[in-house]
């Protein structure tokens, strides 16, 4: 259910520009899916005599509640990064709120990160016993610490060698005066990608729906292991890491990403569109209509009603103007806060037999209480159906799906969830249709089968779990 799965953050930076903090406020507006917890901006703002520093907008809650578009068209600097999060490891406190801003042998550098380090737990132990201090308990200040102790005449070099040394899933924009940097992790786990402005300055940001706001066109994915850096020179382009086996995160597919967002050569939006085609052909239902959990499972929800040529309608609609509060950490506000946001619509579903298509099922709560609402409206027969495969294994790598035994489908079967969620019927799309979709290898599917691509220290060697279905 997507209700119950968030992520990490997002983040973006520009370099070059003007009005480089208002072009960040937008970035990170255009991110807020991503994150919800806080917010913030960092640019560089110049001195007298080449001397410059770093100043820092950032608080707790939604871009609109922290950062105003007018105070950001007001400030100095050419270079901005920005940040939207929303808490995996680490707590949600202003401490952890990034960008984050450390004094360092290379200057002052500010840092965002997307993601989460596997290894976090056994850098963290090594750096404190080499004396760091950490502001926070989020694994983004790692990486400044690394830098900060790595020996390396330059910071290029310095950043290299730290980023060599994270595991797991991580993209990072760093801002310095030496230029704009942007990392992404070397199996590709967590999204990156390079824009450009029509005058040739150069945007980083977790998605592509980032870039349209400020009018920047998409130019290609920050490759796995790839360091680049941005600066009066323009682009250069490095390897931290050699390559490995690609792994990108599929639920950027079936949920993450906004649907107007380009994955590879397509937009999310058909993709998951695919996704409910692909699950029609696997588990067609005998039913009147075809409703989709709003908003991030109509274009599955449209998909599998062509596919079937069944009618497809809005029998659920979505609350806009309830603030975000599903978003919440906690079981109990996601509960109320789906009760809050979405409604069923009687003339669509009374006396209907009701295909009621959802990108994911994690917990299983959220989609108890929408079965229930559409039987409340009337739904003769509910028969859920699932544009992802079962959701069994936690991720590691920057999404916050909680714990094993949270996750509804690696507790219980096929038949003891459909009942824990009142349907007349349930089914998955399977991982070959999943991966079929998607075109083959180069994706994480740990989440689903079980298979991390990047070692998880106690999780490693976990066998493939298979595919209800
Ligand atoms: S485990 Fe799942 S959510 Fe996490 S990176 Fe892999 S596919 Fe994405």
């Amino acid at each position: 259910m997507a209700y119950e799965v968030h992520d990490a953050c997002g983040v973006f930076g520009v370099w070059g520009v003007p009005d480089a903090a208002l072009m960040a406020y937008w970035g990170i507006f255009s991110l807020q899916h991503r994150g919800q917890e806080s917010a913030g901006i960092a640019t560089w703002v110049p001195g007298t005599g080449g001397a410059g520093r770093i100043e820092v907008h950032k608080g707790m809650g939604l871009v609109s509640e922290v950062l105003s578009p007018e105070q950001e068209a007001a400030r100095p600097g050419s270079v901005a990064i920005g940040h939207v999060r929303y808490s995996t490891q680490g707590s949600s406190s202003l401490a952890n709120a990034q960008p984050l801003v450390m004094d360092s042998r290379y200057g002052q550098l500010a840092l965002a990160h997307n993601g989460n380090l596997v290894n976090a737990a056994a850098l963290r132990a090594e750096l404190a016993r080499a004396g760091a201090v950490f502001q926070g308990d989020s694994d983004s200040e790692l990486l400044a610490h690394l830098v900060a102790r790595s020996g390396h005449a330059g910071l290029e070099d310095a950043l290299k060698a730290a980023l060599a040394r994270l595991e797991g899933g991580f993209a990072f924009v760093v801002l310095s005066d030496a230029g704009l940097f942007g990392a992404r992790d070397p199996a590709g786990l967590r999204p990156l990608v390079l824009g450009q402005l029509p005058d040739g300055q150069w945007v980083l940001a977790s998605e592509s729906c980032a870039l349209d706001i400020g009018g920047a066109r998409l130019v290609r994915e920050v490759e796995p292991g790839e360091l680049v850096r941005i600066g009066p020179q323009g682009l250069d382009s490095d390897r931290f890491a050699p390559p490995v086996p690609a792994a990108a995160c599929s639920f950027e597919y079936i949920y993450f990403a906004r649907a107007d967002s380009r994955l590879g050569d397509r937009s999310a939006y058909v993709y998951r569109r695919e996704l409910g085609r692909m699950l029609a052909r696997e588990a067609p239902a005998e039913a009147d209509v075809v409703v989709g959990v709003p908003d991030s499972s109509l274009p599955q929800a449209m998909g599998y009603a062509q596919e079937l040529g069944l009618d497809y309608d809005l029998g659920l609609v979505k609350n806009r103007y309830i603030a975000r509060t599903f978003i919440a950490p906690s079981q109990s506000e996601r509960e109320s806060g789906v009760q809050l946001k979405v409604s069923a619509v009687p003339e669509v579903v009374a006396g209907k037999r009701v295909v009621l298509v959802d990108d994911s099922l994690v917990r299983g709560t959220t989609s108890r209480f929408i079965v229930q609402l559409l039987r409340q409206a009337g739904a003769r027969e509910v028969h859920m159906r699932i544009a992802s495969p079962p959701y069994r294994h936690p991720c590691h790598y920057g999404i916050d799906t909680s714990r094993d035994q949270e996750l509804l489908a690696a507790r219980l079967p096929l038949e003891a969830v459909r009942e824990a969620v009142g349907a007349d019927s349930l089914a998955y799309l399977s991982l070959e249709g999943l991966t079929t979709v998607l075109g083959g290898a180069g994706f994480c599917t740990a989440c689903f089968g079980g298979r991390y691509p990047v070692p998880v220290p106690g999780r490693s060697g976990v066998p493939a779990a298979g595919v209800v279905h």
